[in-house]
């Protein structure tokens, strides 16, 4: 084998930057020099091409994957007294999105293979009040889309993909952001799609939805001064915008990357004890975060951090359990499989830079502690 690498990041930004920083540069130097630095042609152009990427009629370019929930939530008229119905393990931002509108999160435990919502418990969840199912496409793996839209048919409800970790994956050979009534996408630097700042997206086929958030981004405005509607500034800004159009470009071939990655870590992980996250047979991942399960996980994530190998937890304290959400109601033991992974859940390195040399040392570390923990354990 070849020498060991130093280290090995979480992420590695400077990696995706540097074969490409010629491109960038100049994107950002034409918006420079163009004086135009609100909205116009850039943004206008991002939008079509991402539309097109997702194989959807329309996007709007909003300032965060949070906006992008949230101003679709505002579009379909959800606010107080309504109910919409997420998943108990997702980042924060999915029902802040809903507390914003005034309307309650209603939250359902996940599947325990997919890590995404369990379809049973979201019929079982929906009562007269809801009104949006907001499946949430988890480290890059969509939901279940097919049974999720056909509650939604019969119960009239609408759906909502929140995709912020998924830009590119396929459900059922369909891209993500295409399957429901809308979705929104981010691009927090260190997404798969991911600008130098926030940067947000929503996708839909409905041509009044995304006039509506056209004008809820900016003021409210249908012309100059001209306010509609009590709207926003949640303008995608036109900077980011050039700095994505160069990016989308590379975004197959990245996830490609990604793909490759996780079938490597599959390989010389498989057979060790711990827990590999599974692509679902419906799914095309595009592996946001390659996420392992094990009960030693603080243990190991010490050991790895010890090698230099970075990490994360997505994410340790689940939704219902947050301070922020003391109101809502909820105990511990609601939701027993989002609990219970919370604390043994963790984000091996995964970026489309990663060299087959990075994994089989992560992969080699990884074995090498688990070894060393059996026999501990067996010592007791
Ligand atoms: C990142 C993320 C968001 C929010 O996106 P921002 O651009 O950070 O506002 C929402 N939902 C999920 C699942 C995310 O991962």
């Amino acid at each position: 084998m070849s020498a060991e690498p130093v280290s090995v990041p979480f992420v590695d930004l400077t990696a995706q930057r540097l074969p490409i920083a010629h491109e960038l540069e100049e994107a950002l130097a034409r918006v420079m020099r163009s004086n135009s630095y609100i909205l116009g042609e850039e943004v206008e152009l991002f939008e079509q091409e991402f539309a097109a990427f997702c194989g959807a009629s329309y996007a709007v370019g909003v300032d965060s994957g949070t906006s992008a929930l949230e101003l679709i939530l505002r579009a379909y008229g959800i606010g107080p007294g309504d109910e919409v119905i997420t998943a108990a393990n997702t980042f924060v931002a999915t029902t802040f999105a809903i507390s914003y509108t005034g309307a309650r999160p209603v939250l359902v435990d996940i599947d325990p293979c997919t890590y995404t919502v369990d379809i049973v418990q979201v019929q079982e969840a929906i009562t007269p009040r809801t009104r949006a199912i907001m499946p949430v496409h988890l480290y890059g793996q969509p939901a279940d889309m097919d049974p999720i839209l056909a509650l939604a048919r019969q119960h009239n409800l609408i759906v909502i993909e929140d995709a912020c970790q998924a830009h590119g994956a396929r459900y059922k050979g369909r891209r993500v952001g295409s399957l429901g009534h809308a979705a929104a996408f981010s691009f927090y630097p260190a997404k798969n799609l991911g600008a130098f700042g926030d940067g947000g997206m929503v996708v839909t086929n409905d041509p009044d939805i995304a006039e509506t958030i056209r004008k809820l981004r900016n003021y409210g405005q249908s012309a100059k001064y001209h306010h509609e509607l009590l709207g926003y500034n949640r303008r995608l800004d036109t900077l980011q915008a050039a700095v994505l159009r160069v990016k989308l470009k590379y975004l197959d071939e990245w996830n490609a990357a990604r793909r490759t990655h996780a079938r490597l870590y599959q390989q010389l992980l498989g057979g060790n004890g711990i827990r590999l996250p599974v692509e679902a047979n419906y799914a095309e991942a595009v592996w946001h975060l390659y996420v392992i399960r094990t009960v030693a996980r603080d243990k190991l994530q010490a050991h790895l951090k010890e090698r230099r190998i970075g990490t994360g937890i997505h994410y340790p304290i689940p939704i219902h359990l947050q301070p922020a959400y003391r109101d809502l109601g909820y105990e511990v033991g609601d939701f027993p499989v989002t609990e219970h992974s919370a604390g043994e859940l963790l984000s091996l390195p995964m970026f489309a830079e990663l060299t087959p040399e990075q994994i089989a040392y992560v992969a080699h570390t990884i074995k090498e502690f688990l070894a060393d923990y059996a026999r501990l354990e067996a010592v007791g």
